[in-house]
């Protein structure tokens, strides 16, 4: 198998069966266009919460203006607004992510502080689940862009995105206008509600999700959130409908749709074909999945959890994404099962 520098990912072309491969190139040559959001107007969204959000699933209803959500996020502490301000924990371009997205000179990844998940295995720890970070308002986070676009990375990756959605779409409106033109990646838990999502179309090219789970008592046991699927699901399908099956260019980098990552657990070759069977119902054989292999145990945590992924585990699962008919798969080495994979959140524009 071509190894690959982006954290061991490698695509499976179509037809193949659990072979070394070459990472194949497809797709037509896209320009990109800069493409501002008509209707959706953030400052005024963010003047119109005013006491309770109910922007994700968790619909805490905290006031972010005065106390810290369910995600960790608000609060802050020089009265900013906390719907178009966030903490960064790190930006910086990042190597690990699947080949057409960190492409050979980086994606320009935004690590955001905060989470409206809590998983137990969380790999971001340090900052889904603490405060860490600096604060940036939304002509900051433009100027972040752009500087990460003039480093030459291929894209800009919003990571933890979803508790952002009102700064995410001010920052996109002002860096397009002063000239951005490398694609907007959303990469995101998929727990998200697909209003809010909406608020976001035309603004983002690539969705990079996670589909965890289908199983409520699996999501419950695993991320505190019984209902992710009803809410994942849907989400998922918002995506596909404003950006479709990923398209790269010529020389094999995205330029616009969706990606979905499934990360296969210790114990879970179940839970991964339930999340394969609904995508091969619900969505195109040509949609990109990468079946992920990196999970490492964190800290104590219960059988299954504690140990990694076994080589057999991992090849049940990518055996049925190849059943199903898949024709666009990212494997990955179990060698990636490793922390060097995690990013120190300490860094800007290495
Ligand atoms: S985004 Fe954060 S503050 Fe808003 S509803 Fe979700 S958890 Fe609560």
């Amino acid at each position: 198998m071509n190894e690959t520098k982006a954290n061991n990912l490698t695509r499976i072309a179509p037809n193949e069966r659990m072979r070394d491969t070459e990472g194949s190139r497809s797709g037509e040559a896209l320009i990109h266009i800069p493409r501002l959001a008509k209707r959706f107007e953030p400052e005024k969204e963010a003047d119109a919460i005013e006491h309770t959000c109910t922007l994700c699933p968790l619909e805490c209803g905290a006031d972010r203006a005065k106390e810290t959500g369910a995600c960790g996020v608000g609060g802050f502490a020089d009265g900013r607004d906390p719907y178009l301000t966030a903490l960064i924990a790190r930006a910086a371009r990042h190597y690990y992510e699947e080949p057409p997205i960190s492409g050979t000179r980086g994606s320009g990844a935004i690590f955001f502080s905060g989470c409206n998940m809590a998983c137990r295995f969380c790999q971001n720890h340090d900052i889904s689940q603490s405060r860490k970070g600096v604060l940036t308002d939304a002509g900051e986070l433009a100027a972040i862009m752009l500087r990460l676009e003039a480093l030459g990375a291929h894209n800009i990756n919003l990571v933890t995105p979803s508790p952002h959605t009102l700064l995410i779409a001010a920052a996109i409106e002002k860096a397009r206008l002063m000239g951005l033109s490398v694609p907007i990646v959303y990469n995101t838990n998929a727990y998200e509600k697909p209003e809010t999502l909406r608020m976001l179309d035309g603004l983002i090219d690539i969705y990079l999700p996670d589909m965890k789970y289908v199983g409520a008592r699996v999501a419950e046991k695993y991320s505190g959130r019984a209902d992710y699927f009803e809410y994942a699901s849907r989400a998922v399908l918002e995506m596909q409908r404003q950006c479709g099956v990923l398209k790269t260019d010529e020389d094999g980098i995205a330029r616009r749709g969706v990606l979905i990552r499934h990360l296969v657990l210790p114990g879970s070759v179940d839970e991964a074909r339930s999340v394969l069977n609904w995508i091969a119902e619900k969505l195109p054989l040509e949609t990109h999945i990468s079946l992920m292999s990196q999970y490492t145990p964190f800290g104590e945590l219960p059988p299954p959890l504690d140990r990694r992924l076994l080589r057999r585990e991992y090849e049940r699962a990518l055996e049925h994404a190849l059943t199903l008919g898949f024709e666009n798969v990212y494997t990955q080495s179990l060698s990636s099962a490793s922390s060097e994979f995690t990013p120190e959140f300490d860094g800007f524009f290495e």
